[in-house]
């Protein structure tokens, strides 16, 4: 059974333990439905963007406050963009939002405002890749549909002993394969969701408990004494670091926020004055960037950031402005106590704590 699909007999006794285990164990989630009815395919959508990188327990709160705001896919279809990054203020992976919003604006345009039934057509819209579409299909609409993320491939790497690293396509094709080869057909969404929860709560990536595991029999890692060596990955790149040099900016009680680019990084959300440059004079910076004349800043502190491909370390300052006109559109003004309608990234949110605590010492 080494990589390859297991002949019939095996597959059905593998769903069949799986499909028991998670009947008992499965985790309880505010978008699942149990016993045998189908989950509201809108609450499918929302719960997998915001799981996309995001552990379940993080997400729990953001997807109620979210389906309390945005009950419905026309309502968030409908909704500004900036409603929706407020909504997923603290959750990261901004651009999730941006696609989610966009996808149920393409459903109303093109699909008559019902979220598509299939995992093609699901992957024709914003966002949906073949990861989300396969979820939903097989969650929301009981479509044989497979899934495979980190998590899925964790458990299939085990129980197939696919030795070779996951991070090769050939490797990640192949393991595509197992997934829609080993799918239940007549419970394909539990069969999904019962892989999910047997890599979070029993084949996790350090220790996988395998002595209690429903697929410990069916398990060739296991068998073979290498799950804690599974998956095999290709040696990652380190980080690259860079400095982030912000320059909180205040006219009396009141402090100057931009909107960062429409692209890129933490896109459309809002800041203190960064400069992403090592810049030599942060004063000289601030009459250039945004037209303001500033007294000697001072350092307020720093923290770091991780992100996926980078060590952010941010370095704080604060300064009082004190001449120049500020360049048209260059940003708002606002108390640090009405910062709630201007979504941020967390370091941004990070800045507007250290003021306070700043403001706070006197
Ligand atoms: Fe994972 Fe161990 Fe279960 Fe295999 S037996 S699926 S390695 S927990």
């Amino acid at each position: 059974m080494e990589g390859s699909v297991a002949n019939e007999p095996e597959l059905s006794a593998l769903r069949r333990a799986l499909l028991a285990w998670y009947d008992q164990n499965g985790r309880e989630m505010p978008w699942r439905q149990r016993g045998g009815s189908l989950p509201d395919p809108y609450h499918v959508l929302v719960s997998e963007a915001m799981l996309q990188q995001t552990q379940v327990a993080t997400v729990i709160p953001y997807f109620n406050r979210f389906i309390r705001e945005l009950p419905t896919l026309a309502a968030l279809a409908a909704a500004p963009e900036q409603q929706v990054l407020r909504l997923w203020q603290g959750l990261g992976y901004y651009t999730r939002a941006r696609s989610l919003r966009a996808a149920a604006v393409a459903v109303l345009q093109h699909f008559g405002g019902t979220l598509p039934r299939t995992a093609e057509e699901l992957r024709q819209l914003p966002g949906v890749g073949p990861y989300t579409a396969g979820a939903i299909a097989s969650i929301a609409f009981n479509q044989p549909a497979a899934i495979l993320d980190g998590n899925v491939a964790r458990v299939l790497s085990r129980l197939w002993r696919v030795t070779e690293p996951i991070d090769q396509p050939a490797v990640r094709a192949r393991l595509w394969e197992l997934a829609q080869a080993s799918v239940d057909p007549q419970r394909p969404g539990d069969f999904n969701q019962a892989v999910m929860d047997l890599g979070a709560l029993v084949c996790t990536p350090k220790a996988p408990a395998c002595l209690t595991c429903p697929l410990y029999a069916q398990c060739a890692a296991a068998q073979a004494g290498e799950a804690e060596a599974l998956p095999a990955r290709l040696p990652r790149k380190a980080p690259r670091a860079v400095t982030h040099l912000v320059l909180a900016l205040h006219r009396r009680d009141t402090w100057l926020l931009e909107r960062r680019p429409a692209r890129g990084m933490w896109a459309n959300l809002w800041q203190f004055p960064t400069s992403e440059d090592e810049v030599p004079h942060l004063v000289g910076w601030a009459l250039a960037h945004l037209g303001l004349k500033v007294a000697a800043p001072a350092h307020l502190g720093g923290f770091t950031q991780q992100t996926t491909h980078r060590t952010i370390r941010f370095e704080v300052h604060q300064a009082q402005v004190i001449g120049g006109r500020l360049r048209p559109k260059a940003g708002v003004w606002r108390k640090l106590g009405e910062l709630q309608d201007l979504p941020m990234a967390n370091p941004q949110q990070h800045v507007a704590q250290l003021l306070r605590n700043a403001r706070a010492r006197g």
